[in-house]
């Protein structure tokens, strides 16, 4: 069994966790989080594991000593190919942030892929609300989607603004609506 270690900043002892399994090559790794003394019992833990057999990292979440949460290989649907490079890699970084464990930057990233899609779409607007209330009048998105960009907004502003840090079991279903957003702002083939 192979063992991912988490850094810490100064010396200490090494409880065991829970096993987890690599998303992409399946080794079973074993937690090891440094803790100093006895007193130390992480409540709440979000990281990533990395796979020293492939390299790949895990993200998961620990709450009270058990993994509550593994990111997955899941797909969150497929991106419409005509939209931009930059659109398309700015997704692409949400989904490797949540694949690192970085729920906080996940979404960020998320909130940068539907601003740069709303932008090529010439939705014009002082800021993204403006953006999306445009893209709403226009009829390019519906109600859903008009909420769900509006969820995606106010999640990263409360995350990054307001110190409102976002749960990683909360970014699968950001990614899925960012890519339902972004699909119905692309381009449409002539
Ligand atoms: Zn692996």
């Amino acid at each position: 069994m192979e063992s991912a270690i988490i850094p810490s900043s100064y010396s200490v002892e090494v409880s065991k966790m829970p096993h987890l399994l690599c998303t992409s090559c399946k080794a079973k790794m074993q937690i090891e989080i440094p803790q100093h003394g006895e007193t130390f019992d992480p409540i709440r833990l979000i990281g990533s594991a990395i796979c020293r057999q492939c390299g790949t990292g895990t993200g998961f979440e620990i709450e009270a000593n058990t993994i509550v949460y593994v990111s997955g290989k899941t797909s969150y649907g497929s991106l419409n190919t005509l939209l931009s490079k930059i659109v398309k890699t700015l997704y692409a970084e949400a989904e490797l942030c949540f694949q690192s464990g970085a729920p906080d930057a996940s979404t960020a990233m998320c909130r940068a892929s539907i601003e740069a899609a709303l932008t090529q779409a010439n939705f014009k607007g002082a800021n993204l609300y403006e953006q999306i209330a445009s893209a709403k009048t226009a009829g390019d998105l519906d109600e859903v989607e008009v909420g769900l960009a509006h969820a995606s907004r106010l999640i990263t502003r409360d995350a990054i603004h307001r110190g409102e840090l976002i749960s990683l079991s909360d970014v699968p279903s950001m990614l899925s609506a960012t890519v339902r957003i972004l699909n119905k702002l692309s381009p449409i083939k002539s």
